[in-house]
């Protein structure tokens, strides 16, 4: 018997052994199991997942309208094309998945169903024993390996982040958080009131805007949308051209890369007229008069935060329409029929939907210890953004904030297998990231650049994650451009790496 979280489990007698394990079935991870089995085949390896399929966010999320923010072919990833329209609902991400899983044998390497509680590092052994609890029996399973590979995401799966609103326990009706959606929640005719203004807001409001009796989305300050229809016109030339699928799926990729860098670079040096264009996008499809001033101009800076993108302006269309309407202004409190505003204003509601974003997670909340101490993942430092001062053996797929989240998981798992890679040519088990002796006065930074990249989630709890330098290769760029280059060039022998 051992005791895991409080409850004690009942443990199985044999222990797995497998060279990678993987932690998380979503997109980094069959990402990470693709290039696996590609670049150093003959390493076994399997996936450790605690959800009943794969999928991660596209498995977990369940309101209505669920779909990408960012475009398929650079979300999707650069060895499947993307054959659809850009931006997919979560039933497509899902079904692109499942066929990388038919076509590159990968499914039958997946345990679902086990929750990763502990893992343990052991010098001795030059191996991690990973500790999980199976959702099918409660029993407690063991597994060893030689290299461990985060791809659980940043976020915990099994509650969003709600706020504490002064009054919550007064209101009569029902508070939903879109992270956790009753899949029989009924809403027809019902008025419905959405906090917040961010990518599931804006994808919430025009998919339950036809059915409700009315839904308003409460903001505290405006967010940037860029409304544009759901059309790559480059793909669709490509097409029209019977241009083979891979090649579409790369050049549509590269045009959108470098649009985007377009985009990135006036964030920073042409922000007013950027901002401008951004906003003139949005007044487009909104009401002669509307108060664009106060509902849909942000105070930062574009891209600070990722931009929502507004599939043919679907959200302004249901303001247009009158079903859907905007309030900017601060919740003074919950009262039994809805929200009483600062300004004195009430807002009635039978149910309301907290889409307050979610809760950071370092580590998929397992417990890891080195070497008999436990970790504390924000004493460690950031190599590249992938290995971590003191943690021997073990990377962290953390993809882009801003560009899509998978092209660093591709690019991540090109510099593991080419780590796992370089480590066999050496003859040695252990790779354990280091300071140089130059290292340690290096000044501190945050894991994610607050001036670069600024989202609340990341706010609250940056002090939970690892830190970065101000040198290679202790960045953490969050940059596609910078990373292209100087990741696959990357020298594992540059005196941060101790191999052993
Ligand atoms: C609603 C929503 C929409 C998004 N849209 C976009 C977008 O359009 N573009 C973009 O770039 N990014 C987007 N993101 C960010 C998104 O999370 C990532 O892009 C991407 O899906 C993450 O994939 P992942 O595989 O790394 O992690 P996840 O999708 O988070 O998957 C991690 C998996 O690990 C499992 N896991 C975690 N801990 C454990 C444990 N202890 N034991 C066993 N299993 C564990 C989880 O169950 C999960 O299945 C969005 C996020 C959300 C919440």
């Amino acid at each position: 018997m051992s005791i895991v979280a409080g409850i004690e489990t009942s443990s199985t007698e044999s222990v797995e052994h497998f060279d990678v394990l993987i932690v998380g079935a979503g997109i980094s991870g069959i990402d990470a199991a693709y290039y696996l089995q590609k670049d150093c085949p003959g390493k076994s390896f399997a996936l450790l997942e605690v959800q009943e399929s794969f999928g991660g966010t596209w498995l977990t999320h369940k309101y209505p309208g669920i779909r990408s923010d960012s475009d398929l072919f650079t979300f999707g990833y650069g060895w499947k094309p993307w054959k659809g329209v850009p931006i997919a609902t979560a039933e497509e991400i899902l079904t692109y998945l499942d066929e990388a899983l038919d076509e590159q044998d990968i499914r039958g390497h997946i345990r679902f169903q086990h929750d990763i509680k502990d893992a343990t590092w052991s010098s001795e052994d030059k191996q991690w024993m990973l500790l999980a609890i199976r959702g099918d029996n409660g029993e407690q399973v063991e597994f060893t390996c030689n290299f461990l590979w985060m791809c659980q995401g940043y976020y915990r799966h099994s509650e969003g982040y709600t706020p504490e609103f002064p009054g919550a326990e007064r209101f009569k009706g029902l508070i939903v958080h879109p992270q956790t959606w009753p899949e029989d929640l009924d809403y027809k005719d019902k008025n419905v009131l959405v906090i917040g203004s961010g990518a599931t807001a804006a994808t919430i409001i025009p998919a339950m805007a036809e059915d409700c009796a009315h839904i308003t989305m409460l903001q505290r300050s405006p967010t940037f949308f860029h409304a544009g229809e759901n059309r790559n016109d480059t793909a669709n030339m490509l097409r029209e051209l019977d241009v083979p699928d891979e090649w579409t799926h790369e050049i549509a990729r590269r045009k959108i890369l470098h649009d985007q860098k377009t985009i990135t670079y006036r964030s920073f040096n042409d922000s007013q007229a950027l901002k401008e264009e951004l906003i003139a996008g949005t007044k487009s499809y909104l009401p002669q008069g509307y108060d664009v001033e106060k509902h849909f101009t942000p105070s930062y800076r574009p891209w600070r935060q990722r931009l929502a993108f507004v599939p043919n302006g679907d959200l302004f269309e249901g303001i247009a329409s009158g079903k859907a309407s905007v309030v900017t202004d601060q919740i003074e409190t919950f009262t039994e029929n809805g929200i009483l505003l600062q300004s004195g204003e009430k807002l009635e509601a039978d149910i309301i939907v907290t889409a307050t974003g979610f809760n950071l997670s370092a580590l998929g909340d397992i417990n890891f210890t080195i070497d008999g101490e436990a970790l504390n993942f924000a004493d460690t430092w950031a190599h590249r953004g992938i290995l971590f001062s003191g943690i021997p053996n073990m990377a962290w797929v953390f993809g882009y904030l801003r560009t899509s989240w998978t092209m660093r998981a591709d690019m991540v798992a090109e510099f593991v297998c080419r780590l796992l890679n370089h480590m066999g040519d050496k003859g040695v088990d252990v790779v354990t990231p280091q300071l140089r002796e130059e290292d340690r006065d290096m000044p501190e930074r945050p894991w994610v650049d607050p001036h670069n990249f600024n989202a609340g989630y990341l706010a609250r709890l940056m002090h939970i994650m690892p830190k970065q330098g101000d040198r290679d290769p202790w960045l953490h760029t969050q940059d596609y451009y910078t990373d292209k280059d100087t990741l696959p060039a990357a020298d594992l022998d540059d005196g941060t790496l101790i191999y052993r």
